[in-house]
Protein backbone atom coordinates (compact mmCIF):
# COMPACT_ATOMS: atom_id res chain seq x y z
CA UNK A 1 0.00 0.00 0.00
CA UNK A 2 0.98 3.67 -0.73
CA UNK A 3 0.05 5.33 1.86
CA UNK A 4 -0.63 4.02 5.37
CA UNK A 5 -3.74 6.09 6.20
CA UNK A 6 -7.39 5.66 6.24
CA UNK A 7 -10.52 7.47 5.35
CA UNK A 8 -13.94 6.96 6.81
CA UNK A 9 -17.12 9.33 6.16
CA UNK A 10 -19.59 8.95 8.95
CA UNK A 11 -23.73 9.65 8.61
CA UNK A 12 -26.78 9.50 11.10
CA UNK A 13 -26.46 8.44 14.85
CA UNK A 14 -24.39 8.11 18.03
CA UNK A 15 -24.29 4.56 17.14
CA UNK A 16 -22.77 5.11 13.93
CA UNK A 17 -20.31 7.20 15.20
CA UNK A 18 -19.05 4.83 17.59
CA UNK A 19 -19.24 2.19 15.38
CA UNK A 20 -16.77 4.33 13.01
CA UNK A 21 -14.41 5.59 16.41
CA UNK A 22 -14.20 1.08 16.98
CA UNK A 23 -13.43 0.36 13.25
CA UNK A 24 -10.91 3.44 13.28
CA UNK A 25 -9.09 1.65 16.66
CA UNK A 26 -8.74 -1.48 14.51
CA UNK A 27 -7.19 0.31 11.85
CA UNK A 28 -4.98 2.27 14.04
CA UNK A 29 -3.96 -0.95 15.23
CA UNK A 30 -2.79 -1.99 11.70
CA UNK A 31 -0.87 0.64 11.69
CA UNK A 32 -2.58 3.40 9.84
CA UNK A 33 -3.52 7.00 10.73
CA UNK A 34 -6.24 8.97 10.11
CA UNK A 35 -6.69 11.57 7.22
CA UNK A 36 -9.49 14.06 6.20
CA UNK A 37 -8.69 13.84 2.44
CA UNK A 38 -9.81 10.52 1.02
CA UNK A 39 -7.62 10.63 -1.55
CA UNK A 40 -4.52 10.13 -0.42
CA UNK A 41 -6.32 6.78 1.82
CA UNK A 42 -5.55 3.61 1.19
CA UNK A 43 -8.49 2.15 2.71
CA UNK A 44 -11.75 4.41 2.53
CA UNK A 45 -15.37 3.47 4.30
CA UNK A 46 -18.63 4.59 3.98
CA UNK A 47 -20.15 4.29 7.09
CA UNK A 48 -24.11 4.88 5.79
CA UNK A 49 -27.10 5.21 7.41
CA UNK A 50 -30.89 4.20 6.39
CA UNK A 51 -32.88 7.18 8.10
CA UNK A 52 -31.69 9.52 5.62
CA UNK A 53 -34.22 9.78 2.60
CA UNK A 54 -32.93 7.78 -0.16
CA UNK A 55 -30.35 6.20 1.75
CA UNK A 56 -29.52 3.55 -0.88
CA UNK A 57 -29.12 5.78 -3.74
CA UNK A 58 -27.16 8.19 -1.67
CA UNK A 59 -24.48 5.19 -0.50
CA UNK A 60 -24.36 4.42 -3.95
CA UNK A 61 -23.42 7.16 -5.56
CA UNK A 62 -20.21 7.65 -2.89
CA UNK A 63 -19.30 4.88 -3.37
CA UNK A 64 -19.13 5.49 -6.64
CA UNK A 65 -17.06 8.24 -6.38
CA UNK A 66 -14.32 6.31 -4.14
CA UNK A 67 -14.30 3.58 -6.77
CA UNK A 68 -12.65 6.35 -9.19
CA UNK A 69 -9.93 6.81 -7.27
CA UNK A 70 -8.98 2.94 -8.00
CA UNK A 71 -8.23 3.80 -11.40
CA UNK A 72 -4.97 5.87 -9.40
CA UNK A 73 -4.35 4.04 -6.89
CA UNK A 74 -5.68 -0.37 -7.32
CA UNK A 75 -4.34 -1.02 -4.22
CA UNK A 76 -7.17 1.20 -1.95
CA UNK A 77 -9.64 -0.96 0.10
CA UNK A 78 -13.27 0.29 -0.11
CA UNK A 79 -15.61 -0.85 2.48
CA UNK A 80 -19.20 -0.29 2.76
CA UNK A 81 -20.58 -0.13 6.61
CA UNK A 82 -23.46 1.16 8.75
CA UNK A 83 -27.32 0.45 8.29
CA UNK A 84 -27.66 0.40 4.21
CA UNK A 85 -24.79 -2.46 4.19
CA UNK A 86 -26.89 -4.41 6.26
CA UNK A 87 -29.56 -3.95 4.39
CA UNK A 88 -27.86 -4.42 0.86
CA UNK A 89 -25.58 -7.14 1.80
CA UNK A 90 -24.15 -9.34 -0.72
CA UNK A 91 -26.00 -7.30 -3.59
CA UNK A 92 -24.26 -4.02 -3.01
CA UNK A 93 -20.53 -6.33 -4.26
CA UNK A 94 -22.96 -7.05 -7.24
CA UNK A 95 -23.95 -3.57 -7.85
CA UNK A 96 -20.14 -1.99 -7.16
CA UNK A 97 -17.53 -3.72 -8.95
CA UNK A 98 -14.57 -2.38 -7.25
CA UNK A 99 -16.46 -2.43 -3.46
CA UNK A 100 -13.84 -4.81 -1.05
CA UNK A 101 -16.43 -5.46 1.38
CA UNK A 102 -19.58 -5.14 3.20
CA UNK A 103 -20.08 -4.84 7.04
CA UNK A 104 -23.15 -4.54 8.70
CA UNK A 105 -23.51 -2.44 12.46
CA UNK A 106 -23.18 -5.73 14.15
CA UNK A 107 -20.13 -7.11 12.57
CA UNK A 108 -17.65 -3.79 13.06
CA UNK A 109 -15.93 -5.45 15.27
CA UNK A 110 -14.57 -8.20 12.90
CA UNK A 111 -13.45 -5.29 10.65
CA UNK A 112 -9.11 -6.53 11.29
CA UNK A 113 -10.48 -10.17 10.22
CA UNK A 114 -12.17 -9.22 7.05
CA UNK A 115 -9.68 -6.70 5.95
CA UNK A 116 -7.00 -9.50 6.38
CA UNK A 117 -9.67 -11.76 4.05
CA UNK A 118 -9.77 -8.68 1.40
CA UNK A 119 -5.80 -8.17 1.02
CA UNK A 120 -5.95 -12.05 0.32
CA UNK A 121 -8.54 -11.28 -2.74
CA UNK A 122 -11.73 -12.03 -1.27
CA UNK A 123 -14.51 -9.79 -1.37
CA UNK A 124 -16.23 -10.13 2.00
CA UNK A 125 -20.14 -9.82 2.55
CA UNK A 126 -20.44 -9.34 6.75
CA UNK A 127 -23.94 -8.96 7.58
CA UNK A 128 -26.53 -10.35 10.30
CA UNK A 129 -26.82 -10.69 13.77
CA UNK A 130 -24.30 -12.66 16.06
CA UNK A 131 -25.23 -13.78 19.03
CA UNK A 132 -22.32 -12.99 20.19
CA UNK A 133 -20.79 -9.80 20.14
CA UNK A 134 -17.24 -8.48 21.91
CA UNK A 135 -17.08 -4.97 22.80
CA UNK A 136 -13.40 -4.41 22.25
CA UNK A 137 -12.73 -1.22 24.44
CA UNK A 138 -9.30 -0.95 24.18
CA UNK A 139 -9.62 -0.74 20.29
CA UNK A 140 -11.66 2.57 20.04
CA UNK A 141 -10.36 5.45 18.72
CA UNK A 142 -11.99 8.16 20.50
CA UNK A 143 -12.58 11.31 19.00
CA UNK A 144 -12.52 12.82 21.75
CA UNK A 145 -10.14 12.97 25.20
CA UNK A 146 -12.79 13.84 27.80
CA UNK A 147 -16.35 12.73 26.49
CA UNK A 148 -16.86 8.74 25.52
CA UNK A 149 -19.73 7.01 24.19
CA UNK A 150 -20.72 3.78 25.82
CA UNK A 151 -22.82 1.57 24.35
CA UNK A 152 -25.34 -0.05 26.73
CA UNK A 153 -27.79 -2.18 24.29
CA UNK A 154 -27.83 -2.96 20.54
CA UNK A 155 -30.94 -3.44 18.33
CA UNK A 156 -34.38 -2.79 18.90
CA UNK A 157 -36.95 -4.93 19.58
CA UNK A 158 -39.80 -1.96 18.84
CA UNK A 159 -41.47 -2.43 15.74
CA UNK A 160 -42.70 1.44 14.73
CA UNK A 161 -43.92 1.31 11.78
CA UNK A 162 -41.87 4.14 10.35
CA UNK A 163 -38.73 3.00 11.25
CA UNK A 164 -35.79 0.48 9.28
CA UNK A 165 -33.58 0.09 12.64
CA UNK A 166 -34.74 -3.32 13.88
CA UNK A 167 -34.18 -4.45 10.33
CA UNK A 168 -30.44 -3.19 10.12
CA UNK A 169 -29.81 -3.45 13.77
CA UNK A 170 -31.43 -6.61 14.71
CA UNK A 171 -33.13 -7.55 18.24
CA UNK A 172 -32.01 -6.09 20.76
CA UNK A 173 -28.40 -7.06 23.11
CA UNK A 174 -27.83 -5.72 26.41
CA UNK A 175 -24.19 -5.77 27.33
CA UNK A 176 -23.90 -7.32 30.92
CA UNK A 177 -23.19 -4.12 33.64
CA UNK A 178 -20.23 -5.47 35.05
CA UNK A 179 -19.21 -4.89 31.58
CA UNK A 180 -20.82 -1.72 31.02
CA UNK A 181 -19.59 -0.42 34.59
CA UNK A 182 -15.82 -1.80 33.28
CA UNK A 183 -15.95 0.38 30.16
CA UNK A 184 -16.65 3.54 31.95
CA UNK A 185 -14.07 2.99 34.86
CA UNK A 186 -11.51 2.39 31.85
CA UNK A 187 -12.58 6.05 30.15
CA UNK A 188 -12.57 8.02 33.84
CA UNK A 189 -9.46 6.48 34.30
CA UNK A 190 -7.81 8.00 31.62
CA UNK A 191 -9.52 11.37 32.26
CA UNK A 192 -12.74 11.14 30.57
CA UNK A 193 -15.38 13.60 32.30
CA UNK A 194 -18.46 12.44 30.45
CA UNK A 195 -20.36 9.26 29.60
CA UNK A 196 -22.69 9.23 27.07
CA UNK A 197 -25.26 5.91 27.65
CA UNK A 198 -26.00 5.02 24.23
CA UNK A 199 -28.97 2.50 23.00
CA UNK A 200 -31.60 2.59 20.53
CA UNK A 201 -34.35 1.98 23.16
CA UNK A 202 -31.45 2.95 25.94
CA UNK A 203 -34.25 2.53 28.80
CA UNK A 204 -34.88 -0.66 28.46
CA UNK A 205 -31.72 -1.96 29.18
CA UNK A 206 -31.68 -4.95 31.48
CA UNK A 207 -29.39 -7.12 32.78
CA UNK A 208 -29.00 -10.36 30.46
CA UNK A 209 -30.70 -13.40 32.50
CA UNK A 210 -31.78 -11.05 35.56
CA UNK A 211 -34.35 -8.22 34.43
CA UNK A 212 -34.66 -6.92 38.30
CA UNK A 213 -31.59 -5.39 37.13
CA UNK A 214 -33.06 -2.61 34.52
CA UNK A 215 -31.90 0.81 33.76
CA UNK A 216 -32.45 2.84 36.82
CA UNK A 217 -30.10 0.09 38.73
CA UNK A 218 -27.43 0.88 36.34
CA UNK A 219 -27.98 4.54 36.38
CA UNK A 220 -27.64 4.33 40.25
CA UNK A 221 -24.39 1.98 39.93
CA UNK A 222 -22.83 4.78 37.02
CA UNK A 223 -23.67 7.84 38.26
CA UNK A 224 -21.83 6.76 41.72
CA UNK A 225 -19.10 5.90 39.83
CA UNK A 226 -15.74 8.27 41.13
CA UNK A 227 -14.50 10.85 39.05
CA UNK A 228 -17.74 10.92 36.52
CA UNK A 229 -19.06 14.31 36.29
CA UNK A 230 -21.13 13.90 33.65
CA UNK A 231 -23.57 11.15 32.62
CA UNK A 232 -25.64 11.28 29.48
CA UNK A 233 -28.22 8.71 28.00
CA UNK A 234 -30.34 8.44 24.71
CA UNK A 235 -32.21 7.89 23.18
CA UNK A 236 -35.04 6.64 25.80
CA UNK A 237 -38.63 5.66 24.37
CA UNK A 238 -41.06 6.85 26.36
CA UNK A 239 -43.08 3.39 27.38
CA UNK A 240 -39.92 2.23 28.81
CA UNK A 241 -39.64 5.36 31.55
CA UNK A 242 -40.40 4.20 34.96
CA UNK A 243 -40.53 5.79 38.27
CA UNK A 244 -37.18 4.54 39.55
CA UNK A 245 -35.47 5.80 36.36
CA UNK A 246 -37.25 9.03 36.91
CA UNK A 247 -36.34 9.21 40.73
CA UNK A 248 -32.21 8.62 39.09
CA UNK A 249 -32.39 11.61 37.28
CA UNK A 250 -33.39 13.35 40.06
CA UNK A 251 -31.56 11.77 42.38
CA UNK A 252 -27.96 12.23 40.85
CA UNK A 253 -26.39 15.80 40.41
CA UNK A 254 -24.12 14.66 37.61
CA UNK A 255 -26.84 12.87 35.73
CA UNK A 256 -27.26 15.50 33.16
CA UNK A 257 -30.45 17.57 33.68
CA UNK A 258 -31.35 16.96 29.53
CA UNK A 259 -33.56 13.89 28.35
CA UNK A 260 -34.42 13.59 25.08
CA UNK A 261 -37.57 11.99 24.53
CA UNK A 262 -38.96 11.38 21.66
CA UNK A 263 -42.68 11.76 21.07
CA UNK A 264 -42.94 11.88 16.70
CA UNK A 265 -46.75 12.95 16.91
CA UNK A 266 -49.15 14.83 19.56
CA UNK A 267 -52.18 12.50 18.16
CA UNK A 268 -53.08 9.44 19.47
CA UNK A 269 -54.33 8.30 16.45
CA UNK A 270 -51.12 9.05 14.59
CA UNK A 271 -49.43 7.19 17.25
CA UNK A 272 -51.23 4.43 16.81
CA UNK A 273 -50.48 4.02 13.27
CA UNK A 274 -46.96 4.57 14.03
CA UNK A 275 -47.23 1.69 16.40
CA UNK A 276 -45.42 3.60 19.02
CA UNK A 277 -47.60 1.65 21.98
CA UNK A 278 -48.25 4.98 24.27
CA UNK A 279 -50.71 8.12 24.15
CA UNK A 280 -49.92 11.38 24.52
CA UNK A 281 -51.49 11.46 27.59
CA UNK A 282 -48.79 9.08 29.08
CA UNK A 283 -46.58 11.17 27.49
CA UNK A 284 -47.20 14.51 29.26
CA UNK A 285 -47.14 12.90 32.50
CA UNK A 286 -44.12 11.50 32.14
CA UNK A 287 -43.04 14.73 31.42
CA UNK A 288 -44.42 16.22 34.30
CA UNK A 289 -42.57 13.54 36.36
CA UNK A 290 -39.33 14.20 35.30
CA UNK A 291 -39.63 17.79 35.48
CA UNK A 292 -40.75 17.70 39.24
CA UNK A 293 -37.96 15.47 39.79
CA UNK A 294 -35.03 17.64 38.88
CA UNK A 295 -35.19 21.50 38.54
CA UNK A 296 -34.35 22.85 34.92
CA UNK A 297 -34.72 19.83 32.85
CA UNK A 298 -34.40 20.28 29.34
CA UNK A 299 -36.09 18.19 27.11
CA UNK A 300 -36.01 17.51 23.66
CA UNK A 301 -37.85 15.65 21.04
CA UNK A 302 -38.10 13.75 17.29
CA UNK A 303 -41.28 14.73 14.96
CA UNK A 304 -42.32 13.19 12.06
CA UNK A 305 -44.80 15.50 10.33
CA UNK A 306 -46.83 14.19 7.34
CA UNK A 307 -47.44 10.68 8.36
CA UNK A 308 -49.56 8.48 6.33
CA UNK A 309 -53.21 9.22 7.96
CA UNK A 310 -52.04 12.64 9.83
CA UNK A 311 -55.11 15.08 8.74
CA UNK A 312 -54.90 18.57 9.93
CA UNK A 313 -56.50 17.86 13.15
CA UNK A 314 -53.57 15.66 13.79
CA UNK A 315 -51.39 18.23 13.38
CA UNK A 316 -52.93 20.63 15.03
CA UNK A 317 -52.33 18.27 18.18
CA UNK A 318 -48.92 18.44 17.25
CA UNK A 319 -48.11 21.63 17.78
CA UNK A 320 -50.16 22.28 20.66
CA UNK A 321 -47.98 19.54 22.84
CA UNK A 322 -44.78 21.55 21.14
CA UNK A 323 -46.51 24.05 22.57
CA UNK A 324 -47.25 22.36 26.22
CA UNK A 325 -43.83 20.74 26.45
CA UNK A 326 -41.65 23.48 25.34
CA UNK A 327 -38.99 21.73 24.59
CA UNK A 328 -35.11 23.28 24.25
CA UNK A 329 -34.87 21.81 20.70
CA UNK A 330 -36.45 19.44 18.23
CA UNK A 331 -35.63 17.29 15.45
CA UNK A 332 -38.74 17.44 12.99
CA UNK A 333 -38.66 15.47 9.28
CA UNK A 334 -41.37 15.16 6.95
CA UNK A 335 -42.21 11.91 6.60
CA UNK A 336 -40.44 9.68 3.62
CA UNK A 337 -41.35 6.38 3.47
CA UNK A 338 -38.24 3.39 3.92
CA UNK A 339 -38.51 0.31 1.80
CA UNK A 340 -39.06 -2.46 4.26
CA UNK A 341 -41.16 -1.02 7.01
CA UNK A 342 -44.58 -0.91 7.24
CA UNK A 343 -46.16 2.24 6.70
CA UNK A 344 -46.00 2.70 3.40
CA UNK A 345 -48.64 0.07 3.03
CA UNK A 346 -50.95 1.64 5.45
CA UNK A 347 -54.63 1.81 3.87
CA UNK A 348 -54.86 5.62 4.77
CA UNK A 349 -54.31 8.63 3.30
CA UNK A 350 -50.75 9.89 2.99
CA UNK A 351 -50.43 14.17 3.04
CA UNK A 352 -49.06 15.35 -0.20
CA UNK A 353 -45.14 16.74 -0.15
CA UNK A 354 -46.34 20.30 -0.05
CA UNK A 355 -49.07 19.74 2.79
CA UNK A 356 -46.09 18.07 4.96
CA UNK A 357 -43.22 20.78 4.00
CA UNK A 358 -45.95 23.44 5.34
CA UNK A 359 -46.59 21.85 8.28
CA UNK A 360 -42.96 21.21 8.89
CA UNK A 361 -42.32 24.96 8.59
CA UNK A 362 -45.29 26.00 10.95
CA UNK A 363 -43.52 23.60 13.48
CA UNK A 364 -40.27 25.32 12.99
CA UNK A 365 -41.69 28.70 13.80
CA UNK A 366 -43.58 27.45 16.89
CA UNK A 367 -40.30 26.10 17.95
CA UNK A 368 -38.16 28.72 17.41
CA UNK A 369 -39.92 31.16 19.26
CA UNK A 370 -39.99 28.76 22.10
CA UNK A 371 -36.20 27.90 22.03
CA UNK A 372 -35.23 31.64 21.91
CA UNK A 373 -37.73 32.41 25.43
CA UNK A 374 -36.23 29.42 26.93
CA UNK A 375 -32.49 30.74 26.16
CA UNK A 376 -33.72 34.13 27.01
CA UNK A 377 -34.84 32.61 30.50
CA UNK A 378 -30.68 31.84 31.17
CA UNK A 379 -29.81 35.30 30.82
CA UNK A 380 -28.46 36.20 34.13
CA UNK A 381 -27.94 32.66 35.43
CA UNK A 382 -24.95 30.99 35.94
CA UNK A 383 -23.71 27.45 34.53
CA UNK A 384 -20.83 25.21 34.60
CA UNK A 385 -19.21 24.41 31.20
CA UNK A 386 -17.73 21.26 29.57
CA UNK A 387 -15.52 23.25 27.55
CA UNK A 388 -15.50 21.62 23.92
CA UNK A 389 -13.63 24.00 21.50
CA UNK A 390 -12.42 27.50 19.86
CA UNK A 391 -15.86 29.87 19.18
CA UNK A 392 -16.39 31.30 16.13
CA UNK A 393 -15.00 35.08 17.41
CA UNK A 394 -11.05 35.74 17.96
CA UNK A 395 -10.39 34.21 21.38
CA UNK A 396 -13.85 33.35 22.09
CA UNK A 397 -14.47 29.33 23.53
CA UNK A 398 -17.30 27.35 23.74
CA UNK A 399 -18.95 24.63 25.64
CA UNK A 400 -22.27 22.55 26.41
CA UNK A 401 -24.33 23.23 29.59
CA UNK A 402 -25.28 20.36 31.79
CA UNK A 403 -28.65 20.96 29.80
CA UNK A 404 -26.94 20.60 26.83
CA UNK A 405 -26.94 24.19 25.70
CA UNK A 406 -24.02 25.42 23.64
CA UNK A 407 -22.69 28.38 25.29
CA UNK A 408 -19.85 30.39 23.56
CA UNK A 409 -17.84 32.38 26.51
CA UNK A 410 -15.13 35.18 26.40
CA UNK A 411 -12.38 32.84 28.66
CA UNK A 412 -11.06 36.57 29.54
CA UNK A 413 -7.43 36.35 28.14
CA UNK A 414 -7.21 32.96 30.04
CA UNK A 415 -8.46 30.32 27.66
CA UNK A 416 -9.48 27.11 29.89
CA UNK A 417 -8.15 23.43 28.55
CA UNK A 418 -11.03 21.56 26.28
CA UNK A 419 -12.51 18.94 28.91
CA UNK A 420 -12.48 21.37 31.59
CA UNK A 421 -15.33 22.15 33.16
CA UNK A 422 -15.58 26.76 34.02
CA UNK A 423 -18.15 28.77 35.43
CA UNK A 424 -19.68 31.06 33.08
CA UNK A 425 -22.81 34.31 33.49
CA UNK A 426 -25.04 33.74 30.85
CA UNK A 427 -25.11 37.52 28.96
CA UNK A 428 -27.22 36.98 25.72
CA UNK A 429 -28.98 34.22 24.32
CA UNK A 430 -29.85 33.14 20.41
CA UNK A 431 -32.04 30.92 18.92
CA UNK A 432 -29.14 28.23 18.80
CA UNK A 433 -26.84 29.27 21.52
CA UNK A 434 -26.11 30.97 24.30
CA UNK A 435 -23.46 34.01 25.11
CA UNK A 436 -21.28 34.45 28.38
CA UNK A 437 -18.50 35.47 30.10
CA UNK A 438 -15.88 33.19 31.80
CA UNK A 439 -16.48 33.51 36.04
CA UNK A 440 -13.72 31.09 37.77
CA UNK A 441 -10.51 32.52 37.10
CA UNK A 442 -8.65 32.40 40.63
CA UNK A 443 -11.73 31.23 42.21
CA UNK A 444 -11.06 27.68 44.53
CA UNK A 445 -13.91 24.99 43.36
CA UNK A 446 -16.07 24.03 45.92
CA UNK A 447 -16.99 20.21 46.15
CA UNK A 448 -20.18 19.65 44.29
CA UNK A 449 -22.57 17.73 46.10
CA UNK A 450 -23.48 14.31 43.79
CA UNK A 451 -26.11 12.84 44.64
CA UNK A 452 -29.02 14.39 46.22
CA UNK A 453 -31.06 12.96 49.78
CA UNK A 454 -34.50 13.26 48.39
CA UNK A 455 -36.07 11.09 46.22
CA UNK A 456 -38.73 11.52 43.98
CA UNK A 457 -41.13 8.78 43.33
S1 LIG B 1 -38.08 2.40 19.14
FE1 LIG B 1 -39.13 2.60 17.17
S2 LIG B 1 -38.16 4.42 16.26
FE2 LIG B 1 -36.80 3.74 17.91
S3 LIG B 1 -35.32 2.38 16.92
FE3 LIG B 1 -36.96 1.08 17.69
S4 LIG B 1 -38.40 0.86 15.98
FE4 LIG B 1 -37.04 2.60 15.51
Amino acid sequence: MASRRYFIETWGCQMNELDTQRMAGQLMQQGLLPTEDATEASVILLNSCSVREKAAQKAYSRLGIYRRYKEERPDLVIGFCGCVAQQEGEEALEKVRDLDFVVGPARVGELTEILERVRTGERVAATGFPEQRDFDLDTISRDSSYKGMVTLIEGCNKKCTFCIVPYTRGPERCRPLAEIVREVEHLLALGFVEIELLGQTVNHWKEPGDESIDFAVLLDTVARLRGLERLRFITSYPRDFTPAMVAEVGRHENICPYVHLPVQSGSNSVLKLMGRGYEVETYFDLVDQLRAARDGLALSTDLIVGFPGETDEDFEKTLELVERVRYAQIFAFKYSPRPGTPAPRLKVDVPTDDVASERLQRVFAVQDRIQLELNQELVGEEREILVTGWGKNEGSQMGRTPCHRIVHFDPQGVPADLGSLVKVRIDDASHYSLRGTRLDLGMPQAPKPRTRLTVVQ
